[in-house]
């Protein structure tokens, strides 16, 4: 039980996506909704990456995670209702992209509840995971999600695999995550707004980085959390290495390739908050 995974398992590995669309760039600066091509490489994300994604994830019969701010499901609900009945998990992603350092306690729940509310009004079912705009988390944000009965967290960086997070509301689960694992740093490259690392990395250099990671907890036993934008992994190129993650990671035996909700589940019901300790 040590390792957080079910018996026969070596590690397990999440595709998760943030589907951020427009409301990053609107959260960044509101006048860039006058600026047509900073915002049509945003909307690239829902409006071309996300089919080609979801299409190859079906032909790959994979599961993934899509957080999603709730101005994006607005914008957007018929991709929402396909993520849904595809078998994907929803997660709530802010309202509009919002980094909660920056808001009060109330704006913080205003924001969950109306994300978690307009995800539910689209596929009929309350989201259970939530994943914090730009990773910020407040000292409150773990207390506030498990008041609103969700299951998990996917924001903070500081174990390789799940954990119950103990809050005065009651349990978390937290599904760490790290800037390694994420296609921001090799992909977001905007002139003006400067955005991203200011390099465009080829699909090769992400594929070998993820590959070590990958091994990396193959080897000690985690939980491999990709974090990635449709806008940047949604290109045909990365799409096609994504393909080639996938079948490195399933050419192992014992590779849980799953949803962050099935591993949190799997953490609530068999971990202690002890046993994080061991
Ligand atoms: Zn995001």
């Amino acid at each position: 039980m040590k390792s957080g995974l079910p018996a026969g398992m070596r590690c397990a590995a999440v595709l998760s996506f943030d589907v951020d669309g427009e409301s990053g760039m609107l959260q960044a600066d509101p006048k860039n909704k006058d600026r047509m091509s900073v915002m049509s490489w945003a909307r690239y994300g829902p409006k071309t990456g996300m089919p080609r994604i979801l299409d190859m994830l079906k032909a790959k019969e994979v599961k993934a995670t899509f957080f999603v701010p709730g101005y994006t499901a607005e914008l957007y609900p018929d991709l929402i209702k396909r993520i849904a009945e595809e078998g994907h998990e929803l997660g709530a992603h802010g309202y509009l992209h919002e980094p909660v350092s920056t808001l009060d306690p109330i704006e913080e729940e205003v924001a969950l509840v109306k994300t978690c509310t307009i995800l539910e009004q689209i596929t009929g079912r309350k989201p259970v995971g939530y994943r914090a705009p730009l990773w910020e988390v407040n000292p409150g944000s773990a207390a506030l999600l498990a008041r609103h009965g969700l299951l998990y967290d996917s924001s903070l960086m500081d174990d390789d695999k799940p954990y119950i997070l103990p809050t005065e509301a009651g349990n978390l689960v937290e599904v760490p995550v790290h800037w390694t694992n994420d296609d921001w740093e090799q992909f977001a490259f905007l002139y003006e707004p400067p955005m991203g690392s200011g390099v465009i990395e080829t699909c090769e250099k992400a594929f070998q980085l993820w590959r070590e990671e990958f091994d990396g907890m193959y080897r000690y036993g985690g939980a491999f959390v990709l974090t990635m934008h449709p806008e940047l992994i949604g290109r045909p190129a990365r799409v096609m290495m994504l393909e080639r993650l996938i079948d490195y990671m399933r050419s192992h035996a014992g590779v849980w390739l799953t949803t962050c909700e099935e591993i949190a589940s799997y953490c609530a019901a068999n971990q202690t908050v002890a046993s994080t300790k061991a």
